[in-house]
Order: C-alpha cells, then sequence, then structure tokens
C-alpha cells in the first residue's frame, strides 16, 4: 500500500494549485476528486478575471490545463468519492467508496456546492426544470422563457451566457444586487434590451406544476404573491460547503459550517483545509489557487 505524503480531497483550483507546489517539493501526492477537475470552476462558461489567462476562457479549459500540470509536476489523481476520515496514530486513513487510503497528512479542498431554494415543488424538477449550471444546462433553453433567481457575483454573471440562448430571463433578486460593478454593467445592455427583466424584491415561494410539467414559480412582491410562467429556472443563490466526510470529527466551523483553520490547519494535527471551503475565504479562482500554494508551502514545513 503507498503511504502517502499529502492526500488532498477535492480537484478544484485550491487543490490542484496546492498538489502543483508539493508534488514539486518530491512529497507524494495524491489527489481524490469525485467527479471532474476543475470544482464549480470547471462550470463556467468564461472567465474574465484570473490573471494571465486570455479573457474568456472557459472554466473547464483552465481546470484542464491546471490537472495536466498537477500530473506533470508529479501528482496523482484518482477519481473516487471520499466518505470518511479517521485520525490514526501519527497517520490519517482516508475511506473512500473503494478503498482505505493511508497519509501523514489531509487536506481539505472539497469546496462548495450550490445552495438550494427549500421551496415546494423544488426536488421534483431538479435537474429537469431547475438549474444550478448554466454551462451545463443553458441551452437547453434556446428562444424560452427563464428565470434566474439571485442578486450575487454568480447570477449576474452568467446572465450573458443564458442570454445567448433565452429569448426572455427574468431576473428576481430577493433584496438588493449584490455583484460588483463590472459584472452589473456588463448586462446593463441585456436590461436596456427588455430581453433580461428584473424583479426586485422577489421570494421565490412555491414551484408550479401541472401533469408533472413545470409551469413556473410564484413569488411574494412586496406583500403580493404574484405567478411567473416559464420554461425553466435557474437558481444562483450561494454555496453551503461539502463536508460531508467529516461527519465523525470535531472540525471547528463557522456558523455557516465552513472550515475555520489557522496557518491553513484545522484544529486537528495533520489535518489542513484549503479554498471555497475555508471560512472566509474570497471564493476567487485566484484566490482559491494562492490558498492551495499557501497549504502546500504549511505542510511542507510541517512534515520537515
Ligand atoms: P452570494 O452569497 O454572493 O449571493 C447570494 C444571492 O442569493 C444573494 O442575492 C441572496 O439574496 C440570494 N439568496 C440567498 N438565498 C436566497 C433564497 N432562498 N431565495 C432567493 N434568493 C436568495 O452567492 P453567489 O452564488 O452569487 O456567489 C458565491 C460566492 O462565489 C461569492 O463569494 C461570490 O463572490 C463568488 N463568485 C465570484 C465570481 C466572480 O468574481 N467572477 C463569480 C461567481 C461567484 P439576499 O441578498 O437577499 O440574501
Amino acid at each position: 500500500m503507498v503511504d502517502w505524503d499529502v492526500v488532498i480531497i477535492g480537484g478544484g483550483p485550491a487543490g490542484l494549485s496546492a498538489a502543483i507546489y508539493l508534488a514539486r517539493e518530491n512529497l507524494k501526492t495524491l489527489i481524490l476528486e469525485k467527479q471532474l477537475s476543475g470544482g464549480l470552476m470547471a462550470q463556467t462558461a468564461k472567465v474574465d478575471n484570473y490573471p494571465g489567462v486570455a479573457v474568456g476562457t472557459s472554466g473547464f479549459e483552465i481546470a484542464q490545463t491546471m490537472e495536466q500540470q498537477a500530473k506533470k509536476c508529479g501528482a496523482q489523481i484518482q477519481f473516487d468519492d471520499v466518505k470518511n476520515l479517521v485520525q490514526l496514530d501519527k497517520k490519517w486513513q482516508i475511506e473512500t467508496s473503494t478503498e482505505k487510503i493511508l497519509a501523514k497528512t489531509v487536506v481539505i479542498a472539497s469546496g462548495t456546492k450550490y445552495r438550494h431554494l427549500g421551496v415546494k415543488g423544488e426536488e421534483e424538477f431538479l435537474g429537469r426544470s431547475i438549474h444550478f449550471c448554466a454551462t451545463c444546462d443553458g441551452a437547453f433553453y434556446q428562444n424560452k422563457t427563464i428565470a434566474v433567481i439571485g442578486g450575487g457575483n454568480s447570477a449576474i454573471e452568467e446572465l450573458p451566457f443564458l442570454a445567448k440562448f433565452a429569448r426572455k430571463i427574468y431576473l428576481l433578486v430577493r433584496s438588493e444586487i449584490r455583484a460588483t460593478d463590472s459584472l452589473w454593467q456588463d448586462v446593463q445592455p441585456l436590461i436596456k434590451s427588455g430581453q433580461v427583466e428584473m424583479i426586485k424584491p422577489a421570494s421565490v415561494q412555491e414551484i408550479t406544476s401541472e401533469n408533472n410539467q413545470m409551469t413556473g414559480l410564484k413569488y411574494l412582491h412586496s406583500q403580493d404573491v404574484k405567478e411567473l410562467l416559464i420554461d425553466g429556472i435557474f437558481v444562483f443563490i450561494g454555496l453551503i460547503p461539502q463536508i460531508d466526510f467529516i461527519d465523525n470529527l470535531n472540525i471547528n466551523r463557522d456558523e455557516q459550517g465552513f472550515i475555520q483553520a489557522k496557518n491553513n490547519m484545522t484544529n486537528y494535527e495533520g489535518l489542513f483545509v484549503c479554498g471555497d471551503i475555508k471560512s472566509g475565504a474570497t471564493r476567487q479562482i485566484a484566490t482559491a489557487g494562492a490558498d492551495g500554494v499557501k497549504t502546500a508551502l504549511e505542510i511542507s514545513r510541517y512534515l520537515k
């Protein structure tokens, strides 16, 4: 059985950046990734704000390049789902769906998943008419009418991509626009042309349906419940940490569940954390990458 110096859980920008630095230090480094390298970045159609990369490169392309670089530096990637972490004497045992792996240190870089609306009718239409990824599902809505829910960077950033397909987009914002000014400016032509129509305040109450087909949604606007008839819904209302596999540990977390750390080490010896899942993270590709690098340097020091 290989005894790894470092096992990184999650192959997003944080995990891959950590792997590049660790492997270059000749540390035996394994990345365990559940599905596809890149995490949420891989689902972003167009990245304009990652320094050093051409404007408009897809997140998927950046992820593939990072993965190749990590492998070239000597890291290994295994596609497997981590189920449990057990602290042994001076080692960690990582239990995946297929095996048990031993490592001197572990990095939690498992990122976040999309927050759901939590309203009546949502579960029934997840993946059918309710989506969380514009790159993956936007093309299904050619010439259709859709709603985008959310007022943060994710919702506003995906509007231009969705507008390539949808004839009409209702943007439902619960309170205020929270996206950066530059993202907000980018969508002004779509708002002026009427292709994007903002409804604010709008709090989604229920997903409506008929004969097992989604028909739209009901939302609260001031004191009134109103209804929208639409073909699809894209929900971008924030992120929650992916941490099912640490249920048996008492890791310090903030009130939203994000992991707290000092110099990227959790309250457990040899258990590190980086990227979007870390409490206080800025949640940008560049900062996730930088946090991965910082973690690698901390681990290198720790192992020496
Ligand atoms: P945010 O947490 O930034 O914003 C969430 C938005 O969803 C808010 O408008 C919030 O409204 C709304 N919301 C939350 N819950 C509900 C609900 N139940 N019903 C309706 N609306 C709701 O999340 P994002 O997903 O936009 O972004 C996540 C992180 O990723 C952020 O840190 C963001 O900066 C980062 N990011 C950065 C990008 C970039 O820089 N290019 C691109 C994409 C993401 P309210 O204000 O009322 O709470």
